[in-house]
């Protein structure tokens, strides 16, 4: 059962009637943010928002006709929803593909340690982060822990004012003369990255009490550790071993807020990618007109750990769904209609870029750098070390968007992540084109990519909405 995250659409809903995720794009988007840091949660507010639109559950559609609309869910991590279109469906769909993790601490599953009277809460980082960046701020745990008798925890603590939050610690500078010479990968080692949950000492009574009943009385003592479980037994009835099987993740604690005098920017966490996906859901749930090729947001996890799983691109989990889709729209199935309708499909990638910095200009190609504010960012191909891991899309296709975009009043930019030698990144683009359908990734900039807080520009978002929906009536 995938949990419900109802303050988002309670918001949504009361501000707007006709459920127009356009209507107050902004504030659904940050809304979204706040009530999405981690995958499950994602799907569920998407889930959520699309049954709001008329979106049902493939299970209980028997067969599907032009103009029905469903989703496709996998673990809870991983969604597709689909608006079937009324051309053949082996002529092609249009695809907007997100992804909704974003880099982060995970608990380990023995991770709970008290060390000198301060308790920790033992972490394995998520993706690609610099690691000093993620000490002293505020952290939440959001994430689910599942019981041995079948039942499921739902954990979300240090959104709320009145919540405690979380934090790790770093050196003092009055005594951090080795750290500060280290090298920045070295100055917060990952094993380091352990969150402090709580620091009671032991009582006076415990410590006064004699030897022998010290002896005696050992696993009675009251120790950090046992008050933090014993309030983690009272609130949400888990016990240590509960851990093992557990899915927690710790996030930057606080909501997104709007960055600048001018208020042009938006400073939140994990934007890469729900910014891309909260844009592709919004379009797809405000298309308007009906589409002649089958649309589809296809919302993915595991995309900054390689794609890898059940629930990443790299899995059958899309092709599956197509396949459900297309027993449905047609009851002689064959296996050569998945294939044609895979082959001939359109696909943004929507996946962020790293925005133009203008503190560090050395590591941008400026004029193949994409700017905040210059709207939607297309990219070629990604990839690193000579376009090792791209896709590098069609000029064809690129052309189509071009004119597509053009068409829209949408302001686009072509960019590449940085220099040439100087890193690079992928998306997955490589893995929806392995099908043979065109995918060019489409985006929005990124300023501190992964770091805890990350900046996009608000007209970039707007613009990538309108692009989305444009980009979905594509014939
Ligand atoms: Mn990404
Ligand atoms: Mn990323």
């Amino acid at each position: 059962m995938p949990y419900k995250i109802i303050n988002f659409l309670e918001k949504h809903m009361k501000k707007s009637k006709n459920k127009n995720f356009g209507e107050n794009l902004l504030e659904n988007y940050k809304n979204f943010l706040d009530n999405g840091k981690t995958e499950r949660e994602c799907v569920s507010q998407i889930i959520e928002g699309a049954k709001a639109n008329g979106y049902i559950d493939i299970s209980e559609a028997d067969t599907l006709k032009a103009g029905d609309k469903v989703y496709v869910q996998k673990m809870n991590k991983v969604v597709a929803l689909f608006e079937i279109g009324s051309e053949n469906i082996e002529n092609g769909l249009n695809i907007l593909g997100a992804h909704i993790d974003s880099p982060r601490l995970d608990a380990k599953q023995n991770p709970i340690y008290e060390k000198d009277f301060i308790t920790y809460l033992n972490t394995h980082y998520y993706g690609g982060i610099k690691k000093y960046q993620w000490v002293t701020t505020p952290l939440a745990i959001h994430g689910i822990v599942c019981k041995t008798d079948g039942t499921t925890v739902n954990i979300n603590v240090g959104e709320d004012e009145s919540d405690p939050v979380f934090c790790i610690s770093d050196i003092l500078p009055h005594l951090a003369q080795e750290q500060m010479k280290k090298a920045g990968t070295e100055i917060i080692k990952g094993e380091d990255l352990d969150v402090i949950i709580g620091s009671i000492k032991p009582s006076k009574k415990d410590e006064n009490s004699d030897e022998k009943d010290k002896k005696k009385k050992k696993d009675e003592k009251v120790t950090g550790k046992k008050i933090i479980l014993k309030l983690l037994k009272e609130k949400y009835g888990i016990e240590e071993k509960d851990f093992e099987s557990a899915e927690l993740e710790i996030v930057p604690a606080g909501k997104s807020r709007d960055c600048g005098f001018d208020r042009s920017l938006i400073l939140g966490y994990g934007q890469d990618d729900r910014a891309c996906a909260f844009t592709s859901f919004a379009a797809l749930m405000d298309s308007d007109k009906k589409p002649s090729r089958t649309s589809c947001c296809l919302c993915v996890d595991k995309e900054e750990i390689g794609s890898v799983g059940a629930t990443g691109m790299g899995s059958h989990f899309f092709e599956n769904a197509l396949a459900e889709i297309i027993a449905r729209l047609n009851p002689e199935y064959s296996e050569l209609s998945l294939r044609r309708a895979l082959a001939n499909s359109y696909m943004l990638s929507s996946d962020v870029n790293a925005a133009f910095d203008p503190l560090n200009t050395n590591l941008y190609d400026k004029d193949n750098a994409s700017f905040l504010g210059g709207g939607l960012v297309f990219n070629k191909y990604t990839g690193s070390r000579g376009k090792s891991g791209a896709s590098d899309a069609n000029p064809e296709f690129i052309a189509k968007l071009r004119a597509c975009m053009t068409k829209a009043e949408v302001n686009y930019q072509m960019a590449e992540l940085g220099k040439v030698d100087q890193g690079g990144g992928g998306t997955i683009a490589y893995l929806a084109a392995k099908y043979g359908m065109n995918v060019l990734d489409a985006g929005i900039s990124v300023l501190s990519m992964h770091a805890p807080w990350e900046l996009t520009a608000q007209e970039d978002v707007k613009q990538a909405y309108t692009g989305y929906k444009a980009f979905l009536q594509l014939k």
